[in-house]
């Protein structure tokens, strides 16, 4: 059997570069066991233009020398049943790879790979037709990473006061000119994950679950798969114009690390870090000399220990290379706005904006601190402060050739993972004030017409809200099935009581705090009266529907003397609140992404362009217009 990569179907911007992957498999069992005992090395490979002259061999189509041939062996489960029993099926492998070849003409393409005496594998490619003409100066990416509508309707309702069925405020997102909506399922699953749907987002490629930037192929090496070239390589590369990367996750998480990675392992985190400062030095690929700002947390592979690259001190090597190095957000705030800027906020994931803003004693943990002390990362600044202070290094740096932000509210999806709406929601509403923050300022300095601004998601979860919970009477009530009279639907799920000060609270308590009023956020985050709402897939946990005050929750656990991937409802977790059995393997310990298509909200020059439905690579191929990336003839060298 034959493989190449990429695959049947897929489509190119013009001049993007790419590696070709070819493989032949012998299975040696199982069902799909052929009659030979080893695959064929000499198989031949052509490509042909539709239209065009005759198929040519890739060597001399692509003027490169003939790859050396590769053989390995890699084995696989055909079922449950198969893993259930240990008899996993083996298969040898012959392959080559063509590295950093393009395509320049738009078009149809045929890839034939010819082998075992005559067998064919084809792969028909779509060269989009893509003018080079630049409309945008910049782009700014905004990804709530997991965001749904579902999800943007209940921040809405928490933030926004609503009379007699009208909202008295909006939020910036619902005030955007276009709206569309893209499908994320992946190559080879209908349910990506963040690393699969980034590559998609910023390559155009749709690949497999862990893959940053490169199909999958079945080599133990996770760094020799195929590549594509992001759009920010293509950005710097073309125009030389200023690139920020921007999250609220450890900063080597899969929706940053997919601008600059090209690994199927989204798990080498090391690697990534590396990336970010050099790019892709293996296997031949493209320059790439740093973002000029990189944002987030993820300590832990900046200072010298052993999880960062070689166990280097990467804070010192992207100071060598020139950068501003932050590690608190009053540090931020001061740094000047010429040099390139690396700021890293906390061990880990970032603190969340209601620990931040509502909690901040959960802020007080040892060892989160980024600089690899025991002490703990108290000031940190939201995802608000990161990317206004993006924006001004961006803009400043830039002026002229512009810039491509991406900025992740990064724990919308880790939050909802963990069934902590509260968070969830909150992490949305920042996200939202951040982007009318971003308006406010592009239009301060001019720029907000010559910016093209995309928020969209990389998937979804399957949340939504079904009513309200009186937590007082649900606390009161002793058995789990009376428990439940406590949830109010339809008639009785009544109005938002987020939206008001909880004025029998102690003036200035938390519950007392005032955010609302154009301001975006809740007013009281512990109301008495909250919102039933859920996940449709989750582990066995207890459901209370009240704020976690001691910082992020954890719904299950695995109890001492159990298997380590059994898991059980956490006994300290809502505990007023009653069991409900989960619908997923006991090995989750968390909820799973789903398959909603999730929205595109667009302004800018190409607004009009994301309107309607579409796949997800399509958010990359009409980035990549607005901002004239095709290439229509080789780069001299
Ligand atoms: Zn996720």
């Amino acid at each position: 059997m034959g493989c190449i990569f990429p695959p049947d179907q897929a489509d190119f911007l013009p001049g993007q570069w790419f590696d070709i992957r070819l493989e032949v498999h012998a299975p040696q069992n199982g069902s799909e066991r052929v009659p030979y005992a080893n695959p064929d090395g000499n198989f031949t490979f052509t490509i042909a233009k539709e239209g065009g002259a005759d198929a040519q061999p890739a060597t001399q189509y692509f003027e490169r020398p003939e790859p050396k041939l590769e053989t390995w062996n890699f084995t696989w489960y055909e079922d449950l049943f198969a893993q259930a029993a240990d008899t996993p099926s083996l298969v040898k492998v012959a392959a080559k790879a063509y590295r950093k070849v393009a395509l320049y003409e738009p078009g149809q393409y045929i890839a034939t790979l010819t082998y075992q005496d005559g067998s064919i594998t084809q792969a028909n490619w779509t060269v989009r037709d893509i003018p080079t003409q630049r409309r945008a100066k910049n782009i700014v990416m905004f990804i709530g990473d997991g965001m749904t509508t579902n999800m943007i309707t209940a921040a809405r309702l928490i933030a926004h006061q609503s009379i007699n069925g009208k909202y008295q405020t909006l939020m910036a997102m619902d005030k955007f000119p276009v709206l569309g909506h893209q499908m994320t399922h992946s190559l080879d699953s209908f349910i990506t994950d963040s690393a699969n749907s980034a590559t998609a987002l910023y390559t155009g490629h749709k690949s497999t679950v862990n893959a940053l930037s490169v199909y999958g192929d079945s080599s133990k090496d996770p760094a020799d798969d195929p590549k594509v070239e992001t759009i920010a390589e293509l950005f710097h590369e073309i125009f030389g114009g200023g690139v920020g990367i921007v999250s609220t996750a450890f900063i080597a998480d899969a929706t940053p690390a997919a601008l600059t990675a090209h690994t199927r392992n989204r798990g080498q985190y090391g690697e990534v870090v590396d990336s970010f400062l050099r790019g892709i030095n293996n296997y031949t690929w493209v320059n790439w000399t740093g973002p000029d700002v990189l944002f987030g947390g993820g300590a832990e592979q900046f200072y010298p220990n052993s999880r960062s690259f070689q166990g280097k001190d990467y804070y010192a090597e992207f100071a060598d290379a020139g950068y501003n190095v932050v590690l608190n957000n009053t540090a931020l705030q001061t740094a000047s706005n010429d040099s390139k800027t690396l700021g890293i906020f906390s061990v880990s994931n970032m603190a969340k904006w209601l620990d931040r803003e509502v909690y901040p004693a959960n802020l007080d943990i040892s060892k989160t601190a980024p600089d690899g002390s025991n002490d703990s990362a108290t000031d940190q600044p939201g995802l608000k402060d990161m990317t206004l202070k993006a924006l001004e290094i961006l803009h400043t740096r830039n002026p002229e050739k512009g810039f491509f932000l991406m900025s992740e509210a990064a724990s919308i999806d880790k939050q909802m993972h963990v069934l902590d709406y509260d968070r969830a929601l909150t992490e949305l509403l920042e996200l939202d004030d951040t982007i009318k923050a971003t308006m406010a300022y592009l239009e301060s300095i001019g720029e907000l017409e010559n910016t093209q601004i995309v928020v969209t998601a990389d998937h979804g979860h399957g949340f939504d809200v079904m009513g309200s919970v009186d937590t007082k009477y649900l606390a009161a009530q002793d058995g789990d099935r009376e428990k439940r009279g406590a949830v109010g639907i339809y008639q009785e799920s009544g109005l938002s009581q987020y939206v008001r000060p909880n004025t029998s609270a102690p003036v200035g308590s938390d519950q007392n705090l005032v955010y609302s009023e154009g301001v975006n956020f809740p007013a009281n985050v512990d109301p008495r009266y909250t919102l039933l709402q859920g996940v449709a897939a989750y582990p066995d946990h207890r459901e209370n529907y009240t704020v976690h005050k001691q910082g992020p929750r954890i719904p299950a656990i695995n109890i001492t003397g159990f298997d380590d991937d059994d898991y059980y409802v956490n006994y300290i977790d809502a505990v007023t609140g009653y069991v409900v059995n989960g619908t997923l393997p006991v090995s989750a310990d968390q909820g799973v992404h789903s398959l909603t298509d999730v929205p595109v909200f667009s302004q800018g020059p190409c607004q009009a362009d994301f309107g309607g439905v579409y796949n997800s690579v399509d958010v990359f191929y009409k980035m990549a217009a607005c901002l004239g990336l095709s290439r229509t003839t080789p780069p001299q060298a």
